[in-house]
């Protein structure tokens, strides 16, 4: 087969995606004499993802550009091309956007049949399956990820969503979530007196997953009889600008769905918009805890899915190979922008030796490079900024005693890029062990006993997530009840479905998005 490692390869992509963001295998310590066997490029065509060169504000089903004409670019973070301009939602335009959503509230969605309200959540999911590809290379190219990312998770993930909560519109009484009073009585069919949606959700969401993050929000708010307004995040606007486009092509009633596109200042806009009912938040614990502080006293509803630093816990009688590929997609799937990610690995100390070299060995064979390739496994960190702060955290292990390693890898020159790395030698004291690094970069520490592990575990102001690996069940249960954590893998990793609520507490947030749990945070129950 031919090799692509940088430098070398044939592609018909266009020049600036072939000149720097090539695939590069990482070549460690098992590949030393050089892999017995190469990859052939397999790049993924950009020609399905049509991208204009402006896009404008989705406020009451038509698209238009901002009230005072302001844009911001947004850029291919593997190749630093700008791809788009998109236009940038001030006060004015929030103002029209609530009001846009506060009439459709009232006039059309919350007045509409659950069953009807069914039909267009159905319509969004089948298309978002239908235009599958298209989503897929969009997220790829304004994101950075992995096409085999967004083609298997992202997108078909998101369209899950959409049919789950359709699933629930018409069903909201035997949600068991209890009705407006707070009667919540049952009757002998299991029906509970309806809830009641709020009103207009304010829905503000992060980069790391674009177009899975807007799902999340707009599929259950929709479900339950809200109207959305919903503000991505600045540097990955395009895939929730392509869904407000499919909101279209579903004849979605106007103003059901709005899409304000801009940075930090257009969401701190619309949290504070006094005709907003509730707001569902994902992002970093700092800007939660402004939202937090904004949101006070006004009795507005409030949900926050924060960041996290997760523990996974590999025990001396796990799987190996098993325990290995279940820490790889827990810290390097989606370069470790993942707020689930497990990036401190807790590692019983008499098999430490034997999983860290194991885990080196595997890190070896990670494919880092052009997003658009299907044989990609790390694809680019989404801007400069993010990137400047993993390096930087990553320079404060190394101040701070730790030993660093990544396989030897060559990235490509432009784009931002960051290699696999594996800390050992941590201590729970240094930066990369408390703070989260939301990138693809492993802290490996150890220990002797249970107890040990869930004190170590515990050792965190964040409660996302945690993994667990071991081959007794007992053991497992034993650490889901001591660790605290809104959500625990056993044996596995990453794991997500519509049907199972998802969040953190302390300093990861509150509230559950997916399951029964995710639809009382729309309902007035
Ligand atoms: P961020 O908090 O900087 O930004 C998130 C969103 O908030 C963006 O749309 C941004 O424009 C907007 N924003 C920024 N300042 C604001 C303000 N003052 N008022 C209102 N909105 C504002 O976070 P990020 O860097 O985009 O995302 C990474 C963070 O998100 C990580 O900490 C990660 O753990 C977290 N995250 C959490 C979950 C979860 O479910 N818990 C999921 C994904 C990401």
């Amino acid at each position: 087969m031919t090799g692509i490692r940088a430098g070398r390869g044939q592609s018909a992509r266009p020049p600036d995606e072939v000149a720097s963001a090539r695939s590069t295998d990482l070549a460690g310590p098992s590949a030393a004499a050089g892999p017995a066997w190469d990859y052939a490029p397999a790049p993924e065509s950009r020609e399905i993802a049509s991208i204009a060169a402006e896009y404008g504000l989705f406020i009451g089903g038509e698209f238009g550009p901002a009230a005072d004409g302001r844009q911001f670019p947004t850029i291919n973070p593997a190749t630093e091309q700008p791809l788009a301009r998109v236009a940038l939602a001030g006060v004015a335009d929030t103002d029209r956007a609530v009001a846009a959503a506060r009439h459709a509230y009232e006039q059309v969605w919350a007045p509409m049949p659950g069953a009807e309200r069914a039909k267009y959540l159905y319509r969004i999911a089948r298309i978002l399956q239908e235009r599958a590809r298209e989503f897929a290379v969009l997220e790829s190219l304004d994101n950075g990820k992995p096409i085999k990312e967004s083609r298997d998770v992202d997108v078909p993930l998101a369209a899950a969503h959409f049919f789950y909560h359709a699933g629930w519109a018409d069903k909201l009484e035997y949600a068991g979530l209890g009705g407006a009073s707070g009667a919540g009585g049952a009757d002998g069919a299991g029906r509970g007196t309806a809830p009641r949606p709020l009103g207009v959700a304010g829905q503000v969401i992060p980069w790391n997953f674009p177009l899975l993050m807007a799902a999340w929000k707009l599929a259950p708010a929709l479900a339950t009889g809200n109207t959305c307004v919903l503000k991505p995040a600045e540097t990955t606007p395009l895939t929730a600008l392509l869904l407000a486009e499919v909101c279209q092509q579903a004849d979605l009633p106007p103003g059901v769905v709005n899409v304000l596109t801009g940075a930090g200042e257009t969401g701190s806009a619309l949290v504070s918009h006094p005709g907003v009912n509730k707001i569902a938040f994902t992002g970093s614990t700092e800007v939660g805890k402004e939202i937090s502080r904004a949101v006070a006293g006004t009795g507005k509803r409030l949900t926050l899915e924060l960041g996290g630093k997760a523990a996974n816990v590999v025990f001396d009688d796990a799987p190996v190979d098993q325990a290995v590929e279940g820490i790889v997609n827990g810290i390097f799937f989606n370069q470790g922008h993942v707020c689930c990610a497990g990036s401190r690995l807790l590692v019983q100390e008499s098999v430490a030796d034997i999983v860290v070299e194991r885990l080196k060995e595997r890190l070896a064979t990670l494919r880092l490079g052009d997003p658009l390739d299907k044989n990609t496994d790390i694809g680019a960190i989404n801007s400069r900024e993010q990137l400047d702060k993993i390096s930087a955290l990553s320079a404060a292990g190394e101040a701070e005693g730790a030993q660093r390693w990544s396989p030897p890898c060559r990235l490509p020159e432009r784009g931002y890029w960051f290699p696999p790395t594996l800390f050992t030698g941590v201590s729970q004291s240094y930066r990369i062990a408390r703070e989260e690094i939301f990138g693809p970069v492993l802290s490996v520490l150890t220990f002797r006993t249970p107890e040990e592990a869930v004190t170590k575990a515990n050792n965190t102001p964040y409660g996302l997530s945690a993994g667990v690996w071991t081959e007794k069940g007992s053991r497992i249960l034993w650490m889901a009840q001591r660790l605290r954590a809104g959500v625990v893998w056993a044996n596995t990793y990453n794991r997500f479905d519509p049907a199972s609520p998802f969040g953190g507490y302390r300093e990861s947030g509150f509230g559950r998005e997916g399951g029964r749990h995710g639809l009382a945070a729309y309902l007035d129950a």
